[in-house]
């Protein structure tokens, strides 16, 4: 058994059994007799279940949010908001089976089509930053396009997962179509990842573990999706609205306190501006509300864990530059101010790694040349925000970042009909959008002589 705490007052909530290689085994092999019967179910029935366990998850979607607020300490709004994304991917991809067409191609003396074929079982391996949308974003196109779904969800963050597992038997899915596996990475995530039985991986998480995942993919040949880590940049340049900049910064990198693939946890200033900016950032990071997530007034809660908070508190050792930082609650809890450092040259550690917590690095930069050099000089690639007026400027320096997800004037980076994914170490392929559903499906070629 696993104890379950709660990261605002560090009490034990709930336990959970830690699943074994034999338990993963047997649901993969559960999902593997499933599937036949699964792959046929007819397009508008298989629409019909999937709306079905939307509905179930929206007809939940507050105790959902609330057992989220307690597991993984995010706030109120946040995890009425990611019961509500599961859902509404869910809803979408209910859209695809009747949907999943494929082509006829001239030939001659017959004629040729093409069938989108489901894989088999796929295996889905979630963090714990957020548990409902992430795995959502996987086993809702996987089902959707005709597959079985093993989800494992992170040893901190179960619980949202396995109650939506058991939503999915209520909705009627039939047993075996969607299993949710609790456990450790390195026991139950490593016998996914190396099952011979499952025909495609999702894995979020970490740049390390991702590799590993990668290359026992590689060593099955199976084909593999990958959401990894993020040092995402948000420009500022002079001729920005730069009271909405700095005003939205803060919420830009300290949502999830800061524990998000998609935080712009480097802050790029133009120089001629820079002193300006910083004058109007240090109220707005003293207005985050930091407090009790379940108050619905809480813009940020705590840390996941007692060792993230130590990882995150080791880039900010003695001498940092501490330019200025928010307050947090006294008593239990893994709470981390949000941080500021200032100013930070782009070769330093804390401009390279990433944190994965509330600190942000603001880094001066002279020119839009250097402003796309400093954004680009980085392992990772997954998001970030330009900030400028200029509407020609807005798109070169769009086109230029080496990123998958930017955002102009704004911090947004999910919608879940539109693509989401990395550039270099931040992954491989793209989750959510139209075109998701083609990464969970082999094209077959049939030519029919006449
Ligand atoms: P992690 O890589 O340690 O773990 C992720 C998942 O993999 C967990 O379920 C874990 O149990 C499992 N796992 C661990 N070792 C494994 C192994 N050897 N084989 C198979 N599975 C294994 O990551 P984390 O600490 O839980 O999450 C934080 C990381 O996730 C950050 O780096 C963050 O950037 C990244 N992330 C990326 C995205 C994205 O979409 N790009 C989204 C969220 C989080």
């Amino acid at each position: 058994m696993t104890d379950i705490l709660d990261p605002a007052t560090e009490r034990v909530i709930a336990q959970v059994p830690g699943s074994t290689g034999e338990d993963t085994d047997r649901a993969i092999a559960a999902a593997r007799r499933a599937f036949p019967a699964w792959r046929d179910v007819a397009p508008g029935d298989r629409a019909r279940l999937l709306r079905r366990f939307a509905e179930a998850i929206d007809a939940h979607s507050e105790e959902l949010a609330q057992l989220e607020v307690r597991n993984a300490g995010h706030t109120i709004a946040n995890a009425r908001w990611e019961a509500g994304n599961a859902r509404d991917v869910l809803h979408y991809y209910a859209g695809a089976p009747e949907r999943l067409t494929g082509r006829q191609i001239p030939v001659a003396g017959g004629i040729d089509v093409t069938f989108r074929e489901p894989l088999g079982v796929v295996g889905v391996i979630v963090p714990w930053n957020f548990p409902m949308p992430i795995a959502s974003w996987g086993f809702a196109p996987a089902l959707a396009a005709g597959n079985t779904v093993v989800l494992k969800p992170a040893e901190l963050t179960p619980l949202t997962a396995i109650r939506i597992g058991e939503l999915a038997l209520d909705a009627g899915l039939p047993e075996g179509v969607f299993t949710v596996v609790p456990g450790k990475g390195s026991v139950v995530g490593a016998r996914i990842a190396g099952h011979r039985d499952v025909a495609k991986l999702v894995f979020t998480g970490s740049t390390e573990v991702g590799r590993q995942i990668a290359a026992a993919a590689a060593a099955r040949l199976i084909p593999v999706t990958l959401e990894l880590g993020g040092k995402s940049a948000n420009i500022v340049f002079a001729d920005a609205d730069l009271e909405r900049a700095a005003a939205t910064a803060p919420y830009g990198v300290f949502d999830n306190a800061g524990q998000d693939c998609c935080a712009r946890s480097r802050i790029l200033v133009q120089r001629s501006v820079y002193d300006r900016f910083l004058g109007l950032l240090e109220p707005a990071v003293a207005g985050v509300v930091v407090g009790d997530p379940a108050d619905p007034k809480s813009e940020m809660g705590p840390l996941i864990s007692a060792a993230q908070r130590e990882s995150v508190a080791a880039y900010v050792p003695e001498g940092a530059p501490v330019a200025f930082r928010g307050s947090v609650p006294a008593g239990p809890g893994f709470w981390y101010p949000p941080t500021v450092l200032a100013p930070v040259s782009p070769g330093d550690r804390t401009a390279r790694e990433e944190i994965f917590g509330p600190v942000v690095a603001v880094i001066p930069f002279e020119d839009e040349a250097d402003a796309i050099a400093i954004a680009n000089d980085s392992d990772y690639g997954l998001s970030g925000s330009i900030w400028t007026e200029n509407v020609g400027r807005a798109l070169r320096v769009a086109r230029a970042v080496e990123s998958g997800n930017l955002s102009v004037n704004s911090h947004s980076s999910v919608r879940y009909w539109t693509p989401f994914g990395g550039y270099k170490q931040s992954g491989l392929g793209r989750e959510l959008g139209p075109d998701a559903l083609e990464a969970f499906t082999e094209v077959k070629n049939v030519f029919i002589a006449t």
